[in-house]
């Protein structure tokens, strides 16, 4: 993935990348950062004002699910019992996306008030910011950050000379997948394996040390000083109807220039794809993943009027997910490309429930099994019952990230599954291939 660009009128997380310190805190100063944090601090809104702010902007939770951030903090009941926690989600694992890497290693105040501000509105006194494994390098732009802002007196202990007090603690990762689901982050975070936890309860209730959480996405978090900032119907007007403001897309695969754009939601796919410079060479476009590995794949067609928005991307049968759109042109096998996709997620499944553990290694061996030119047309029909018995029926939405790839894949690509089966060779391709049957 190289380049990052911003409509930089439309800038919302990456505004300081063009900047020529993006990451210092008299960049953001500069921005007029940090002004919300201090009028907060001095006029002292009702947490309640500052959460209805956030839900009227229609602030959808960037990390994968799309929830309302607002809605999400109204969960932390008035009368929730003290400590409450904020758990800022930075484990980006999802294939295909690195946009929150971007936030934090050069605009890492702009995250910062936002958890400050995340913080007042729920009556929080600590968060706690979970960076992936190997984000050392934007760890250590969110501690140099934390270190500027205790200095001036954003952070801390009486906070501007108030009684309020905020605590940010960077805690690394020590790489895993499934530790980007919340519950396994609060597991990790104390000090316990990353795995999932049946719910109910849901952090809002028990959370982390069994404290009501809100546990959100750096992106989500990153948005909300410019939504306290401009106001709500500045960012909704910014994005549209039911999507409000700009997201970050990242744009891999068959494209001439693989990058990182924030633009407003509602952007048409084909403007991101002409930001990207296009195909990378004369093949067309086949198929697009539009938010990570994990949302259903999407044929060429289905995205000639195709808007980037949470409720055009379910209308024409896939999620926005993080925003991580793969790009794959005429020549790529859809057979071999699920098989790739697949193994990741028979690697990163924690094993606890059995539709999963077991799931996804039937998957890959199924798959496999193709691969080697040892399948037949009734293994097809396997795949796509484990693909339907597994959904819904796991501790976590892992059971949708593997099982949904497996079938929008069968959905729109059948034909190259068959072919693959009949003549042992890639319809599209030629090639033979041999399956990994070592899983
Ligand atoms: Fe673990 Fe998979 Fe079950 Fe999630 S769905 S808890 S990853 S086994």
């Amino acid at each position: 993935m190289v380049g990052a660009q911003s409509m930089q009128m439309n800038a919302v997380c990456l505004r300081t990348m063009n900047k020529k310190a993006p990451a210092a805190l008299e960049t953001y100063l500069d921005l007029g950062g940090y002004q919300v944090w201090q009028r907060i601090i001095k006029e002292r809104p009702t947490p309640s004002d500052l959460i209805e702010t956030i839900r009227n902007a229609v602030l959808k939770g960037r990390g994968g699910a799309g929830f309302l951030s607002g809605l999400k903090m109204r969960f932390i009941a008035d009368d929730a019992p003290y400590p409450r926690y904020l758990v800022c989600n930075s484990d980006e694992g999802e294939p295909g996306t690195c946009k929150d890497t971007l936030i934090m290693q050069y605009n890492p105040h702009q995250l910062l008030e936002g958890m400050l501000i995340a913080c007042y509105a729920q009556g929080m006194s600590a968060c706690y910011h979970y960076i992936r494994g190997e984000y050392q390098v934007q760890y250590d732009a969110c501690e140099t950050a934390i270190q500027e802002a205790v200095a001036h007196g954003f952070v801390g202990e009486n906070i501007l000379g108030s009684s309020i007090g905020i605590q940010i603690h960077n805690i690394l990762g020590a790489g895993s997948y499934i530790v980007g689901e919340e519950s396994a982050m609060l597991e990790s975070l104390e000090g316990r394996p990353a795995l999932p936890r049946s719910k109910p309860p849901f952090p809002a209730v028990y959370g982390l040390y069994g404290k009501p959480t809100t546990v959100n996405n750096t992106e989500t978090i990153a948005s909300i000083p410019m939504i306290i900032e401009k106001g709500a119907d500045w960012f909704l007007r910014l994005g549209c109807e039911n999507s409000g403001g700009a997201k970050i897309f990242c744009l891999s695969g068959h494209v001439k220039n693989p990058g990182v754009f924030e633009v407003p939601l509602g952007t048409p796919f084909s403007t991101l794809l002409s930001l990207a410079g296009g195909m990378r060479s004369k093949a067309p476009l086949k198929a697009i993943i539009p938010g990570g590995s994990s949302m259903r794949v999407l044929p060429a067609k289905a995205t000639q009027s195709l808007t980037m928005d949470y409720d055009a991307l379910v209308n024409a049968g896939s999620s926005l997910g993080t925003g991580g759109i793969i790009v794959m042109d005429k020549n790529t096998c859809m057979v071999e490309t699920l098989a790739c996709i697949s193994r990741f997620y028979k690697h990163e499944s924690c094993g606890q429930c059995t539709p999963c553990r077991e799931g996804t290694g039937w998957v890959v061996r199924l798959l496999d099994r193709i691969l080697s030119g040892d399948a037949s047309k009734s293994d097809l029909s396997m795949l796509h019952d484990i693909a339907h018995s597994a959904e819904g029926r796991t501790i976590c939405a892992f059971g949708e990230a593997f099982t949904w790839p497996v079938q929008s894949f069968l959905t729109h690509f059948y034909d190259e599954f068959e072919y693959y089966i009949q003549h042992k060779q890639s319809k599209v391709t030629g090639r033979e291939l041999k399956g990994n049957r070592d899983v």
